[in-house]
């Protein structure tokens, strides 16, 4: 099991050692679009969106990262994404053809540029990258 790769316990039905699995990541692992308080429609459900909502934060508020997980978002969903950024004042990251971009407040932008110039993770997350 490592970041990037299909974990080999993955079964068309699910996770073939659901009730054994191990604590990290996948336990700990919270899926963003779950939750009655998650602000996502039902088109954003990752296996329906072919993309991972991930939590993060971003100077103590609630962000997202939206990971690759099959396809990245088209136009119409990252037109959503950017609306409610927008409306919320909450960031996200996304990917586009391997590259992770962001998009939010003029303050986060500043922030993303100063961790690339120092060489800083641009988020926290045990989820996997490609
Ligand atoms: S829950 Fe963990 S062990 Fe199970 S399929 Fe997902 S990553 Fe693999």
């Amino acid at each position: 099991m490592k970041p990037g790769v299909r974990c080999h316990f993955v079964r068309d039905s699910g996770c073939s050692i659901y009730e054994t699995r191990p604590d990290s990541p996948c336990r700990q692992f919270e899926c963003g679009w779950v939750g009655s308080d998650s602000p996502f429609p039902d088109s954003f459900k990752p296996t329906k969106l072919g993309v991972i909502v991930i939590k993060t934060t971003w100077r103590g508020q609630l962000a997202y990262r939206l990971a690759f997980g099959g396809r990245d978002l088209d136009a119409g969903e990252l037109e959503w994404m950017m609306n409610f950024s927008r409306q919320t004042g909450r960031p996200f990251f996304y990917e586009k053809a391997g590259e992770t971009l962001g998009y939010g407040p003029q303050a986060f932008i500043e922030d993303m540029q100063t961790k690339i110039q120092r060489g800083i993770p641009l988020f926290e997350s045990h989820a996997a990258s490609r």
